[in-house]
């Protein structure tokens, strides 16, 4: 039995072969999911993959990407957003 702080669903189990053909079971931790845009669903980039207890170890120009909306939009929907409002200026 594995010990206590291991019996939980919210570690991944991996199951490694080991050179006299058995196997064993190593833990890892989950990753949360990619970020993805608010409209099209598409995972973000330059956005790290991180829990938040990680993220103090990451500069600040590492956990986002300098644009507005920069956590939030993909560059494409960004530029559709931006193109419409002007257009609508005028
Ligand atoms: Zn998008």
């Amino acid at each position: 039995m594995p010990r206590h702080s291991l019996r939980t669903r919210s570690k991944k189990r991996l199951s490694v072969p080991l050179p006299g053909g058995g196997k064993t079971i190593h833990y890892r931790k989950e990753k949360p999911k990619k970020a993805k845009c608010s409209m099209c669903q598409r995972s973000l980039a330059g956005i790290p993959r991180s829990v938040p207890s990680q993220l103090g170890k990451y500069a600040e120009s590492e956990k986002k990407v300098v644009r507005m909306f920069g956590g939030q939009l993909c560059s494409s929907c960004l530029q559709m957003l931006l193109k419409r409002a002007v257009r609508k200026m005028f």
